[in-house]
């Protein structure tokens, strides 16, 4: 199926009798930016169908069995390895037009909703209903809840309140063929059978499309206060970190910004810190306001050396979370190219890690900017290059190997957020054994047996 450029006309024809003529897109100017996603990649889809009910996603998936037409499913296109580039050819199914929040409870804790539903809004509708659903990508505001739960994403708060997994309690899985798969309960507990729910958090549209899900939602967290605290070095701030766990303290986020970091910042704009700031955490807390303002006081006591320090709480907090949003745009003070990882390590590791990713950057004339969540072990490692520089392709890949060896032999994850896509996936057979690989195609073989789903991804 992969040498083909487009589907027949009696393709095309056969489609057309499925979906309204306003659900298929058929054009190259159409279908153009249906065929990238945030990691850059390009490949022109076949078709692309944008159904607006479960029937008519379930018509497609029956179509395209018996056609063995390769779909791609897709969200909001934000990921950042090429997850839903239809490099193999076929069409690509948006996901967008089912986009209902169809309900919310308060007295379940739950919510009802469709894939095409964008995080922000679902975390605003419980909100304002006194409810949270705490996952928070950086890209909360445009991407969506099925592309989330597809890569099981993450964000700042998932040290306090772990990722979108841990949120998902039943979904409604279109399958290859358009049987309806429905996984999970509608409740918080359920144990029973083996956790298809979790298979499919994080399968990046491989094993089926999500078409509806059961989410848990928490109490919303009355307050909550943000501390800036920046120290001559990096030891001081990661025994720092030691330290803020040592205390029993579990902030809500809990963020590590090392020189190089420092330094581009101070370049790109105003900032806070003293000339002699080396590292700095930002860290939430939030709940009670009572209990948050303990744990602010006892968050003071557990810094090692700070050199400087800055709090602020409700919507003052901005004023903090801005800087660590600055770090993106001033990335490129280093250098008009970069590649990203998002690696994780052991937390009792981070240091050597980091020590190291400076080594491999500079044994392969790179720049790079590391920094994250660190209290989940989950570093960005960011390295910033030249795009004009010829061969440059040769040393952003020689790193890049490097790192995951790194990582690995520390005995990290080669991806702690992102997933694998197409960008990760010449690294990604190293990860799991043998064994493991083997049972997770043979998982993939019983879902899609033609492997029409997502082929040639994770
Ligand atoms: C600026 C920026 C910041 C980011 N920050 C974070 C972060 O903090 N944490 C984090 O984890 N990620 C982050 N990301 C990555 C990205 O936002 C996440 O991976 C997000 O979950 C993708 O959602 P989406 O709606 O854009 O999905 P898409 O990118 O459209 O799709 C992602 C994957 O899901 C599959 N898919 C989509 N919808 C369905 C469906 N209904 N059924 C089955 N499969 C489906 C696709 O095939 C693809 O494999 C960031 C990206 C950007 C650009």
């Amino acid at each position: 199926m992969g040498d083909r450029m487009s589907l027949k006309k009696s393709q095309i024809k056969s489609l057309g009798r499925i979906l309204p003529q306003d659900c298929l897109l058929l054009t190259p100017p159409e279908k153009l930016i249906y065929g990238t996603d945030a990691g850059r990649r390009f490949a022109m889809p076949w078709a692309v169908v944008l159904p607006k009910t479960v029937q008519q996603v379930r018509m497609v998936m029956h179509w395209a069995l018996q056609e063995r037409v390769p779909v791609i499913p897709r969200a909001r296109g934000t990921n950042v390895v090429s997850a839903c580039v239809p490099h193999t050819g076929g069409i690509v199914l948006s996901c967008l037009r089912l986009n209902r929040i169809v309900s919310i409870s308060n007295r379940d804790f739950t919510a009802c909703v469709q894939p095409g539903v964008i995080t922000y809004e679902l975390q605003e509708a419980a909100r304002v209903r006194g409810l949270f659903y705490p996952p928070d990508p950086a890209s909360v505001r445009v991407c969506s809840i099925g592309g989330n739960i597809a890569t099981n994403a993450g964000g700042m708060r998932a040290v306090k309140y772990g990722v979108t997994r841990d949120y998902v309690l039943g979904l409604e899985v279109v399958l290859p063929g358009g049987e309806l798969l429905m996984t999970g309960a509608r409740v918080h507990k359920n144990v029973v059978g083996l956790d298809l729910t979790s298979l499919m958090v994080g399968s990046e549209g491989c094993l089926g499309v999500v078409v509806g899900a059961w989410i848990k939602l928490l109490p919303l967290p009355q307050y909550a206060a943000t501390m800036l605290a920046c120290f001559e070095n990096e030891e001081h701030a990661l025994e720092s970190v030691d330290n803020i766990f040592g205390a029993g303290l579990l902030p809500a986020a809990l963020e590590f910004l090392p020189r190089e970091v420092l330094e581009c910042l101070s370049g790109y704009a105003d900032m806070p810190w003293p000339h002699n700031a080396g590292a700095a955490l930002v860290i939430q807390c939030d709940g009670l306001e009572g209990s948050v303002k303990q744990e602010m006081a006892a968050l003071r006591q557990s810094l090692a050396n700070p050199v400087y320090s800055d709090e602020a709480e409700h919507k003052e907090q901005e004023r903090i979370w801005e800087l660590r949003r600055l770090i993106n745009p001033a990335s490129f003070r280093l250098g008009t190219g970069k590649a990203s990882d998002d690696v994780s390590v052991p937390r009792g590791s981070l240091l050597q890690a980091i020590r190291g990713i400076r080594r491999i950057a500079g044994d392969n004339s790179l720049q790079v900017l590391v920094f994250g969540h660190v209290g989940d072990g989950n570093l960005h490692v960011n390295f910033m290059y030249d795009d004009s520089l010829q061969g440059i392709e040769l040393h952003i890949r020689s790193a890049r190997e490097e790192l995951m060896d790194l990582v690995l032999g520390l005995g990290g994850s080669i991806s702690g957020e992102h997933g694998v896509g197409l960008s990760k996936k010449p690294f990604s057979g190293r990860q799991p054994g043998a064994l493991a690989l083997e049972y997770m195609r043979g998982i993939k073989r019983v879902f899609d047996p033609e492997n029409i789903l997502n082929p040639g991804k994770l």
